[in-house]
């Protein structure tokens, strides 16, 4: 069986530092392993619409600025294929047969959509398209047939409802759908990085982000204004590592080597961490030492970000091409699950044809 990917983001800002470990990153390293017959990268503006309907212009401005932080990244053209979901009209299609197959109130257990409708304050009056956009998640993942699906902690829950689907509709129909893995990050610190402010989730929605395309000297600035530990006053107190997004980030991004080159006092993370809880380390060292380290990883991607900036018109050439390509592979999908729901009527010869005969013999 093929080996595909898919995977993308809302078109709802530029991406964060967040996505970068919880995703993009890995996706890169998929992308470049040689082992996926495709990668399929989606900017999912359709679903970003569902709880923006009113600021289309934001969700449209974004596109570009989100293109260019996967290019950046090192997502490659020449082997992802990068598309827009609003112009791939086969998956709202499917996502219509799909709704057929949930219940309104297995979507309503669905933990990541309960914690959004509160934080977006929908729990009054919930827009139907918001409420049912794990269905369309689902249409998404499955058009490509995705095998592997690379994402953070908080899309868990909609995997979970699109293997359900997948399997529901195998069994009712016929076996035309695949049923995706989720691929989570192995390092615990990349599954769900915290904001600058300490908050559960870097989100864009939530104003605590450092974005990818942030200058140097907006990151340092983000950085020594971290939220760490409130009771760490004087650097002979105590520290709190655990839950402390300075540490959070640390884990997520420092490797060994940067020890000797930027914190030589100390060999490793386990050392830092140590005498930050023991007490006499201050708070202004580690953010040093962690927008060094970042600085490191954001460096080239600011560079490439540079690059591509030049030429925007290509950069929606890349993403018309991707589109057209994958809206073929979403149209074949279609028809076979067309099929497998018997309303294929015209192509189906052999239906029409004994249809005709029980008229003729009557
Ligand atoms: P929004 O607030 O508009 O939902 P978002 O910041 O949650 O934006 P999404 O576009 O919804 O971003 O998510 C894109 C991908 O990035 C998903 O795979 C998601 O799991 C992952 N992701 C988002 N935020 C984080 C985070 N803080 N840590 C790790 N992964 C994240
Ligand atoms: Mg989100």
């Amino acid at each position: 069986m093929s080996k595909i990917i898919l995977t993308g983001d809302r078109p709802t800002g530029k991406l964060h530092i967040g996505h970068y470990v919880g995703s993009i990153k890995r996706r890169v390293e998929l992308q470049n392993s040689g082992e996926y017959d495709e990668t399929f990268i989606m900017i999912a503006d359709a679903q970003a619409l569902t709880d923006n309907a009113d600021t289309p212009e934001k969700v449209r401005q974004n596109i570009v600025e989100v293109a260019l932080d996967y290019l950046s990244c090192g997502l490659d053209p020449k082997i992802s294929t990068l598309f827009i979901q609003s112009q791939i009209p086969e998956l709202c299609e499917l996502s219509f047969y799909y709704m057929n197959l949930v219940t309104v109130s297995r979507l309503q257990r669905n933990p990541t959509v309960k914690s959004e409708i509160q934080m977006r304050n929908f729990e009054a009056s919930i827009p139907v398209g918001f409420f049912t956009y794990p269905i369309s998640q689902a249409a998404d993942i499955t058009a490509f047939k995705a095998t592997t699906v690379p994402v953070g902690e908080d899309q868990l829950p909609m995997l979970e409802q699109t293997k359900e689907i997948v399997r529901r509709f195998n069994m009712i129909y016929d076996e035309v759908l695949v049923e995706p893995d989720v691929l989570l990050s192995e390092n615990k610190a990349c599954l769900r990085l915290p904001g600058t402010d300490g908050k559960a989730k870097m989100s864009k929605s939530l104003n605590n982000c450092i974005y990818l395309s942030d200058t140097e000297d907006d990151v340092k600035k983000k950085i020594m204004n971290m939220f760490t530990d409130p009771n760490h006053i004087r650097v002979d107190d105590p520290g709190q590592v655990e839950g402390n997004p300075v540490f959070i980030y640390l884990d997520a991004f420092a490797k060994p080597e940067h020890f000797a080159e930027y914190f030589p006092d100390y060999q490793n993370l386990s050392e830092v961490k140590e005498h930050y809880s023991r007490g006499g380390l201050g708070d202004v060292k580690i953010k040093r030492f962690l927008n060094n380290v970042l600085q490191e990883e954001l460096a080239p991607i600011r560079a490439r970000r540079k690059e591509y900036e030049k030429d925007i018109p290509a950069v929606y050439e890349i993403l018309r091409k991707g589109s057209e390509k994958a809206e073929a592979v979403a149209a074949q999908t279609l028809s076979e699950v067309k099929r497998a729901m018997r309303i294929n009527y015209f192509e189906d010869m052999d239906y029409i044809n004994e249809q005709s005969k029980k008229f003729t013999n009557k």
